[in-house]
């Protein structure tokens, strides 16, 4: 913990010192790019995969069958091609087959899966390559199990698997939600970041109504994240450094109860690290006034209207975007540019 909030010194300092203009990164990653694959050389192949990989992926080749990982693999998740990454079949596809190899009664939809005669070894069946990157994956039998009738048999060395995300939610407020959502929304990791108003009395409240101060709503953005890509720990570092946790009911130019520092927490995994970080932040003099920060339990959260969802990105050229939002977000991107998505 101690490491997070030295870690949080220097990035407050730059966030709030920094003057500069941060240039924008051109983020192109074309480690991704699963378009070209079918252009690939033997060559590039042998360098992306494995020898078993290789073998089977692209010189046709059979696992022995029982040996391979997925064969009796049972978990909620996503089989994908070994090759290139698409999307195959989910773990509801799969049952159990005696053949020894993975077997499916369906594949997802969309055209993924290339169906050919196949007449090698004497045998008639029907081979199945991946559609992206023609690599081969098994052959598919009409003796299926269940109601497709269906088997396809595919060897473990043609297939990845994802193991099926556990999200979890947290629900921050730290002034005018553009920003936050708009910042949040960026961080690899985080699933969707959505405007809205948290913490109030008031019933599906409008944005009007927040405005007023009467709702006892704060302006908020909840936040969906996989756990395994970016911790609890990071959000709130960030929530730290992308807003001041020290003037009450007020960020900037924006004033009111509505524009509170606030961190709505689920569980109370949340507010614990919550408290301990505002307890070392505040014994550490990081701010040199008290932070205010409120640490309540989450009891609701309504999404504010669509326009307010993506305002930044929406809306760029609005002066407001322009002189408050831009500035703040283009330190926060070179800030946290390694944590952002790709
Ligand atoms: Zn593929």
């Amino acid at each position: 913990m101690k490491k997070i909030v030295q870690i949080n010194i220097l990035l407050l300092i730059f966030l709030f010192n920094s003057c500069g203009n941060a240039q924008n990164e051109n983020q192109n990653d074309n480690k991704n790019n699963t378009n070209n694959m079918k252009n690939l050389t033997e060559k590039e192949w042998k360098e992306r995969l494995t020898e078993e990989q290789y073998h089977i992926l692209r010189e046709k080749g059979t696992e022995r069958p029982f040996t391979g990982k997925y064969y009796m693999h049972n978990e909620n998740g996503t089989y994908k091609c070994a090759g290139c990454g698409a999307e195959l079949f989910t773990h509801d596809m799969k049952f159990e087959s005696e053949c020894g190899w993975p077997s499916f009664d369906r594949e997802i939809e969309g055209g993924k899966i290339i169906k050919t005669p196949d007449y090698s070894h004497g045998m008639r069946r029907v081979e199945i390559t991946c559609a992206n990157c023609g690599g081969h994956l098994g052959h598919i039998f009409d003796d299926g199990p269940t109601e497709t009738g269906q088997r396809y048999c595919v060897n473990s060395e043609s297939l990845t698997f994802e193991p099926e995300q556990t999200l979890d939610t947290i629900t921050l407020a730290a002034g005018c939600f553009w920003c936050v959502e708009a910042a949040f929304d960026k961080l690899d990791g985080v699933v969707s970041a959505v405007s809205g108003y948290a913490g109030g009395h008031l019933k599906n409240p409008t944005y009007r109504e927040v405005c007023t101060g009467n709702t006892g709503h704060a302006e908020a953005v909840q936040i969906t994240f996989n756990p395994e890509k970016i911790s609890v720990e990071k959000i709130l570092e960030i929530f730290f450094t992308i807003h001041d946790p020290t003037t009450l009911n007020r960020q900037g130019g924006d004033v009111g109860t509505q524009y509170r520092s606030g961190i709505f927490y689920q569980n109370e995994k949340q507010k614990e690290l919550a408290e301990h970080i505002i307890t070392t932040l505040n014994d550490q003099k990081v701010f040199s006034d008290p932070i205010v920060t409120e640490v309540t339990p989450f009891t609701n959260f309504y999404s504010a209207e669509n326009y307010h969802q993506e305002y930044y990105e929406l809306n760029k050229q609005e002066p407001y975007c322009q002189f408050v939002v831009k500035p703040k977000l283009d330190k926060f991107y070179k800030v946290y540019k390694e944590l952002l998505k790709k």
